[in-house]
């Protein structure tokens, strides 16, 4: 049986509503996600809901069924709200009938198996929570192993980012990586390191891509930094024709995945 809630005030919606926030985010080692789509897509990828929420509207939609069925079998809670709570938890009007609480996962570094995927991305200190859901939908789309962050990166877990992987951030393995860690673990990567820079002398679409090829993405406004750059096999540089100085990073990231991918 679902639990109705019907204050805003309640102890679970404060702490779900809390996951706005990335301290609480990384207290709890949870987050939030929105929509019955994305709920059901990573029921079906054996993510359980630890808290399972969902509007009056939502009660009779067949595929809440089946992620209510998973979440009391996981152990998890089942409540039904208002939808004032609904829109205090979203932090929007027009909020979706169905979110949900799930655990973070991580895949440490010393566990990824570069000769699964063709190409894997690495994003140096990426600080667009945008840009990153997009990359990581980007990534699921072509096949990618997976996605590492270097250094100081936005959380993948915030809600802006989850929202713009359209429920790819159950599918893509997430990995943290500092930077020396990083510069470490590269001396063994198997195929090439592709770093992509505006001065770069190499256009990307005669560069040699070794599978499997690891892409390095510099951040927003400084770019990939030398001591990273020094450290690829080769530097690329996708050509531009117009006025505009440089490509959107995760515009950058698409095109790069793709070539690589060839
Ligand atoms: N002012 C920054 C600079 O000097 O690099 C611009 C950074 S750009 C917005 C963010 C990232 O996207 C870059 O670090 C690079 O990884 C990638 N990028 C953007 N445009 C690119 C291009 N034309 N060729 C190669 N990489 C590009």
């Amino acid at each position: 049986m679902s639990r109705v809630i019907t204050s805003h005030t309640n102890p679970l919606v404060k702490a779900v509503k809390a996951l706005h926030m990335r301290k609480a985010r990384e207290e709890s080692g949870r987050f939030l996600a929105e929509g019955l789509k994305i709920v059901t897509e990573a029921v079906e990828l054996g993510h359980a809901p630890k808290i399972l929420i969902y509007g009056r509207e939502a009660a009779d939609h067949p595929l809440l069924d089946q992620a209510r069925e998973i979440t009391y079998d996981s152990g998890g809670q089942v409540i039904e709200v208002n939808r004032e709570i609904l829109e205090k938890i979203a932090r929007r009007d027009n909020p979706q009938a169905v979110l949900a609480v799930f655990e973070q996962s991580f895949t440490p570094l010393a566990m990824v198996e570069p000769h699964t995927a063709k190409v894997w991305v690495a994003l140096q200190a990426v600080r667009d929570p945008g840009n990153l859901g997009t990359i990581i939908r980007t990534a699921d789309a072509a096949g990618c192993g997976g996605v590492i962050l270097v250094g100081d990166c936005c959380d993948p877990y915030s809600v802006e980012a989850v929202r713009a992987t359209m429920g790819s951030i159950f599918a893509v393995p997430i990995i943290k990586a500092t930077i020396p860690e990083f510069i470490a673990w590269r001396e063994r990567w198997p195929g090439s390191v592709v770093g992509t820079l505006l001065t770069a002398k190499t256009d990307h679409r005669t560069a040699k891509y070794e599978a499997p090829t690891l892409i390095l993405m510099g951040n927003e406004q400084a770019g990939l930094p030398e001591e990273l750059a020094a450290l690829c096999d080769v530097n690329v540089k996708i050509p531009m024709r117009g006025r505009a100085d440089s490509l959107n990073l995760s515009v950058a990231t698409g095109i790069m995945i793709y070539a690589a991918g060839e």
